[in-house]
């Protein structure tokens, strides 16, 4: 019997008690029925199993999201998914913590590298692939972080303001696909609000979209902490609050119940939880299968190869020759960053260093330190004159420039897409030293490279996982040819992205949205701005020739097949990512991108090989949103079908011209409602322009600025001008930089402290803090009154801290131990 059918026998306090977690990671178990409790854990890209608080077990770490996705490989993807599936099987886990799909709207969120893309098609087909692979193993993941979660500074309380064809379009488009091709067992609720709502309390996010309209069977868990009003939250449709707030939301579920205020939510959602432990159960029962760590790594380190981005290779300097005489140069090739930091961060089995690398397969490399990685910013002369003079005296340079890891990290956004002063004059000296100057660009996500003209070649590697060294030197050496594409786009500078100064929220915790549906190459190619490296971009040690496009529909049939030819026309074997994209042809009732990628695919070649490709569109990929009609339509007319190698290099061609029942005779008038948005000219967009697209005047809704008094929802950060306390409570959290703490691990945990909402602190602190305590609390920080406050403290201290906390410390005290 199904654990589900039982629902109906817990009490209303058990149900309520299946709603929330029992600790950190395990749900809550119902002894009188046997009903077992299941782990979940962070992913993933490797397993962050806890052990004790902060301390995890030993894990193969693969590459990171954002160097995964370089692969455009869905085949890649559904491996490296089966694989993290039996891990979690041997290691008991019932859920996986991921995959994050969160659209790269800026390039400085801080978790880019945790994200696929810009793009939700291929963010939203990869994420399918890898549900698909972990699901198989009968082991759930927990697709993340829905919805509109694209920038991490203040992000416990930031509120996307996004206008609905944005979000159905972009936002929401990866989740949609991913949801409707792989059921994901379970969909993190993200921690910011969209208009107006936090996600974990939006019906139109949890119930209206999600369920209604994608059909997702599944269960909603919130993201950690991101639990505000529990009662609002589970009206909307999120299940599953993690961490445990132990008794503190029970009692406030089975309060609503009683006071009428909540019906069959509770039942529903406790049979959602329980429906989650039947599907984990079967596995988690049968015997844990065993694996070789060290297969697994040899396999991380493959993925690695399949994932690199060649961006430049002027006069094939590579792949290189074996018996070349190498200068290797920069620090991060001995101490290389593998991942990003935060929740994703895996405690690697075995690290394979570029140099370690290079030792083992026996080649002749020399080392210059070349700059100092405690000092990024720093020039060191002593340093670079050395790196010159082991350029000078080698055929090639190979030169190691690399994220701070500050750069990489969950909570904190980076402050520049700039990369550290001392590697980009390293560059620019070495280059200058040697012709053959080869860069090896390990970051999160895209930065701007203002040497690019300078070196020779440029390989992007991404953070490629614990196998970095072996796949780089793989690649180096033409083990493997280069068939990554890049999932985003390389601006020339940051100044060049659709709106530099609105992808931090503002003085009123808005996030505003302003660039729409222009996100990425949809901005760059339809404001015609140049770029760097252009989205889809990447080269190969081989070349490929397309041809004979053609477009065609049967009789009757519902989708257009399109197939062309692609042959390798170079001497060595490789892969080639061939991309479909879309675009209007003839005028249109409403603005749009340029080209929009609709499907993509992974080809590989024999030298002289040529191979069909096919791809087929229709309805879904021809529709856009309609605001005003309130769904998606399909507007006849002329479309492009664009062949290309990449979003800024189309191959082949095609018109064709559609026919659509859709009646679009009550759509707005866009020309008069939004004109700059037919150009992307999204500087120019006013804000009573955006408000129309939007739906709603923003102003209406901002808070009132005559009281800035500190209540439940503000955080300790905007106490800092409220009070003496106030203040001298973020000057103590913000000392914490002192700690003996890594300045990513200072930024993750003073983001996350200074920038959560002062009402949350007691449902999180383990029954440690009440309510009234939180009053008492309040009262401070609007008043500096010591003594009031503290009575009010007193009046609020839980009895457990009362009877078991206290008399502890009270005896440690008078003992003379400790004060
Ligand atoms: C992150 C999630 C993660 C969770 C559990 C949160 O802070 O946003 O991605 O799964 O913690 O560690």
């Amino acid at each position: 019997m199904a654990y589900k059918d039982l629902t109906k026998q817990l009490s209303l306090r058990e149900q309520a008690n299946m709603l929330t977690g029992a600790d950190w990671w395990h749900t809550a178990p119902v002894n009188r029925l046997g009903i077992p409790s299941i782990m979940v854990s962070d992913g993933p890209t490797g397993l962050r199993k806890e052990v004790s608080f902060g301390k995890s077990i030993t894990a193969v770490c693969y590459p990171s999201a954002t160097a995964m996705a370089s692969s455009w490989d869905k085949d890649l993807m559904t491996k490296v998914g089966e694989t993290l599936g039996e891990e979690c099987l041997a290691n008991r886990l019932a859920v996986l913590l991921g995959p994050g799909i969160n659209i790269k709207r800026s390039p400085l969120c801080g978790r880019n590298f945790e994200y696929y893309s810009e793009d939700p098609v291929l963010a939203g087909e990869l994420a399918a692939s890898y549900i698909n692979g972990v699901q198989s193993k009968g082991v759930g993941t927990s697709l993340k972080h829905y919805a509109a979660n694209s920038t991490e500074v203040r992000r416990m309380v930031a509120d996307s303001i996004v206008d609905e064809r944005a979000l159905r379009e972009i936002y929401l488009k990866g989740f949609e696909i991913a949801v409707k091709k792989a059921q994901p067992w379970t969909i993190m609720a993200a921690y910011n609000k969209v208009n107006g709502n936090y996600c974990t309390q939006s019906k139109y996010l949890l119930n209206d979209v999600l369920r209604d309209d994608w059909g997702f069977e599944g269960l909603v868990v919130s993201d950690w902490t991101a639990t505000h009003d529990r009662v609002a939250a589970l009206k909307a449709g999120m299940d599953l609050e993690m961490p445990s707030t132990g008794a503190y939301n029970t009692a406030k579920i089975t309060a609503a119940y009683r006071a009428g205020e909540l019906k069959d939510e509770i039942e529903t959602s406790a049979g959602r939880v329980l429906g989650l432990v039947d599907k984990a159960l079967p596995a988690m029962k049968a015997a844990a299968p065993t694996f070789s760590m060290l297969d697994h790594h040899d396999l991380a380190a493959d993925v690695a190869a399949q994932c690199a981005v060649l961006l430049k290779n002027d006069n094939k300097v590579l792949p290189l020759k074996k018996d070349a005489k190498i200068a290797v140069i920069g620090e991060r090739a001995e101490n290389p960053i593998v991942q990003g930091c935060g929740s994703a961060q895996i405690n690697s089995f075995s690290v394979v260093s570029p140099m370690q690398a290079f030792k083992n397969a026996g080649l002749n490399v020399t080392y210059a330190q070349g700059y100092d990685i405690k000092l990024p910013d720093t020039d060191n002369t002593v340093l670079t004159k050395e790196a010159v003079a082991a350029a000078e005296a080698a055929d090639v340079a190979l030169v190691f420039v690399t994220s701070a890891p500050v750069d990489v990290a969950e909570g904190t956004d980076r402050k520049t897409m700039k990369l550290p002063s001392s590697m980009n004059n390293l560059v620019e000296a070495v280059a200058a030293a040697n012709k053959n100057t080869v860069v090896v660009l390990t970051t999160g996500s895209a930065i701007e490279i203002p040497w690019a003209d300078k070196p020779a070649a440029i390989l992007q590697t991404y953070l490629a996982g614990e196998g970095y060294g072996t796949a780089l030197t793989k690649v180096l050496f033409g083990e493997v040819n280069p068939s990554g594409k890049l999932p985003e786009t390389y601006p020339k500078a940051y100044e060049d992205t659709a709106c530099p100064d609105l992808y931090k929220p503002d003085e009123n915790r808005n996030l505003i949205y302003k660039d729409s549906i222009f996100v990425g190459y949809r901005y760059y190619d339809t404001a015609k701005v140049d770029v760097l490296y252009p989205f889809g971009y990447g080269l190969s040690y081989t070349t490929f020739d397309y041809s004979d496009l053609k477009v065609t529909r049967e009789a009757g049939a519902k989708e257009y097949t399109v197939t062309l030819n692609v042959t390798n026309t170079g001497d060595v074997a490789g892969a080639e990512v061939v991309q479909m994209y879309l675009g209007r042809a003839s005028q249109s009732l409403v603005y749009r991108p340029a080209k929009e990628l609709k499907g993509f695919t992974k080809v590989y070649l024999e030298p002289g090989e040529t191979k069909e490709v096919t791809f087929t569109f229709g309805r879904e990929e021809l529709q856009y949103w309609s605001i005003k009609l309130d769904k998606w339509v399909v507007e006849g007319g002329a479309y492009d079908v664009m062949i290309g190698a990449s979003s800024a290099d189309i191959r082949l061609s095609e018109e064709v011209a559609v026919k659509s029942k859709d009646s679009l005779a009550d759509e707005y008038d866009w020309y008069e409602i939004a004109p700059h948005y037919f150009k992307a000219d999204i500087a120019r967009v006013s804000d009573e322009e955006f408000y129309d697209v939007l739906g709603y005047d923003l102003t209406e809704y901002l808070p009132d600025k005559s009281d800035d008094r500190i209540g439940w929802d503000s955080t300790l950060e905007d106490a800092k001008n409220t009070s003496k306390t106030g203040k001298l409570i973020n000057t103590a959290i913000n000392a914490m930089e002192k700690l003996p703490l890594s300045e990513e691990m200072v930024e993750l945990v003073k983001e996350s402290v200074l920038g959560y909402p002062i009402g949350r602190f007691a449902p999180v602190s383990s029954g440690i803090l009440s309510d009234t305590m939180i009053e008492g609390l309040i009262h401070l920080l609007n008043s500096d009154e010591v003594g009031e406050s503290l009575k009010i403290m007193a009046r609020g201290v839980p009895a457990t801290v009362k009877n078991v906390v206290m008399p502890k410390i009270s005896a440690k005290i008078h003992n003379g131990k400790e004060i």
